[in-house]
């Protein structure tokens, strides 16, 4: 186990030297009443500058990063996040402002949230953008806030369902459930695409709106989506875009050319802004003309050719996030958009996709591949054929981290057994993929040969297989000093 900052200390080492004070000694006890002043000194760590430094850098090195490894999490788009993001987010004009400076100070930085939301609005084509939500899920439910108060406004309150497919990320339903809908779902067909059938079975006057992202969670294309979005706009529903798999499809297709009314985008995933580890997301909204005018407020506003925050929307669902938005991710993001451009952003997509394909055939041989057809930015592996020789996909997963490589994403989506859903992104190299199906081979053989290696794993990490739902539930993030 690592030590703790704590277990370093030594008596009256220090990290710091204040400068003496340039004005006469004061008596504490004239300032606060006895009762308030502390008898024992706190118990914080004694230690130097360098202790301090040390401990810190190799607690961030125990963590596995994009920045550090391959990380192929389905669904999740880990792709590098180029520094120049950063550079620019930590420009000074930008890292200074404070959020609540007049608009006469900020131009610039309401310049470039507008130009975010016109390039947003460009690459999924839909005309009105929001930037305020925090992160895709939070979108999900800003989304689904528009189309309840469309319908509200529209005196149409019976429409009180949301139909989700049997594939969707699990946020989808728990989003719609929060938003007070009742969730219905449809399986999809032997193909793992949206079965129209099924779909006009439960299509009527209750239905509010389906919920999809196209590429799904297979990793496969809705071909039908066409016949979809005529179904549901038919019968009087709307149509969400969980944009979370657009690293497939940019400047190929646009999800309001499909037929979506609503998407949101995760800019952590697509537009390369860091991801996870509980630091700030970013996402964006983007509607049609009819749903505009329930957006979040304030709507960053262009006219005579100065930017403003507008905040007269009567009808307005009011604000979701405190302020505008992550600004700093919403730097990062246009950064990564001017950085690429257009036909750069449909090369990101192509090499995703290539990338995928590649991978998915090199290893369908060694492990069973549900759906066979090509696949978009990510593919879906099961692990049965392994799990018959008694070593499950969890197991699997575990060992990969022996490899310093982060797994990929395990039993999900549930239509899937033992699923494995892996997602290179287009910023890796040949030579990255080729080593992670040699890593790959080499498990599936382990599981052959040597089952209580792959059993037993990880054997190198920093720490074994934790109760992740004890961890999170009831986290131990409080030393106690004995004494
Ligand atoms: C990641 C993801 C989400 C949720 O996005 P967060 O930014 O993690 O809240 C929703 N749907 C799909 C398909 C995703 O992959």
């Amino acid at each position: 186990m690592e030590k703790l900052i704590y277990e370093k200390s030594r008596p009256g080492r220090r990290a710091q030297t204040l400068p003496a004070p340039g004005v006469p000694d004061v008596k504490l006890t004239d300032l606060l009443p006895a009762g308030q002043i502390r008898k024992k000194n706190p118990a914080l760590p004694e230690v130097s500058e360098l202790d301090v430094v040390r401990h810190f850098v190799r607690l961030s090195r125990l963590n596995h990063s994009i920045d550090t490894g391959f990380y192929p999490l389905g669904s999740c788009t880990m792709k590098y996040n180029p520094k120049i993001n950063d550079a620019m987010a930590a420009l000074e004009g930008f890292r200074e402002l404070h959020p609540l400076q007049g608009e006469d100070q900020v131009q610039g930085a309401l310049e470039l949230m507008w130009q975010l939301q016109q390039a947003i609005a460009g690459v999924v084509g839909l005309p009105a953008v929001s930037l305020q939500p925090a992160a895709g899920a939070h979108g999900e439910m800003t989304g689904l806030l528009l189309i309840r108060a469309y319908f509200q406004a529209n005196n149409d309150p019976a429409r009180t369902k949301v139909i989700v497919p049997d594939t969707a990320h699990g946020t989808n339903p728990a989003t719609a459930a929060l938003a007070g809908f009742q969730v219905v779902e449809i399986r999809s067909k032997e193909n793992g695409l949206v079965d129209p059938e099924a779909l006009r079975c439960v299509l009527g006057p209750d239905v509010a709106a389906i919920m999809l992202t196209n590429p799904n969670t297979l990793g496969l294309f809705e071909e039908e989506i066409q016949t979809v979005q005529r179904l549901v706009h038919d019968a009087g529903g709307l149509l969400y875009y969980d944009g979370a798999n657009l690293n497939a499809i940019m400047g190929m297709v646009r999800p309001g050319d499909m037929g979506f009314d609503v998407c949101h985008l995760n800019l952590h995933k697509t537009f390369s802004t860091p991801h996870g580890g509980g630091g700030p997301g970013g996402c964006a909204v983007a509607c049609r003309e009819n749903l505009e005018p329930f957006l979040p407020v304030p709507v960053v506003a262009r006219a005579d050719g100065r930017f403003r925050f507008d905040w007269d929307r009567p009808q307005s669902i009011g604000k979701v996030k405190g302020f505008y938005g992550n600004f700093g991710i919403l730097v990062r993001a246009l950064t990564y958009i001017r950085a690429h451009g257009r036909e750069g952003l449909a090369q990101v997509s192509r090499d995703a996709i290539l990338n995928a394909n590649y991978l998915k055939e090199r290893l369908r041989k060694n492990f069973q591949l549900p759906y066979g057809q090509p696949c978009m930015h990510e593919f879906v592996l099961s692990g049965i054929w392994q799990k018959e020789r008694g070593v499950t996909t969890t197991n699997i997963a575990k060992r990969i981290l022996d490899y310093g490589v982060h797994a990929p994403t395990v039993y999900f989506p549930l239509v899937v057994p033992e699923a494995m859903m892996i997602e290179p992104t287009e910023t890796e190299s040949r030579q990255t993929l080729d080593e992670f199906v040699e890593i790959m081979l080499n498990i599936d053989q382990e599981t052959r040969e040597t089952p209580d290696l792959v059993r037993g794993a990880p054997h190198k990490t920093p720490v074994g297989r934790l109760d992740e739902a004890h961890a999170a539930r009831k986290p131990n993030l409080r030393w106690t000093p004995d004494q």
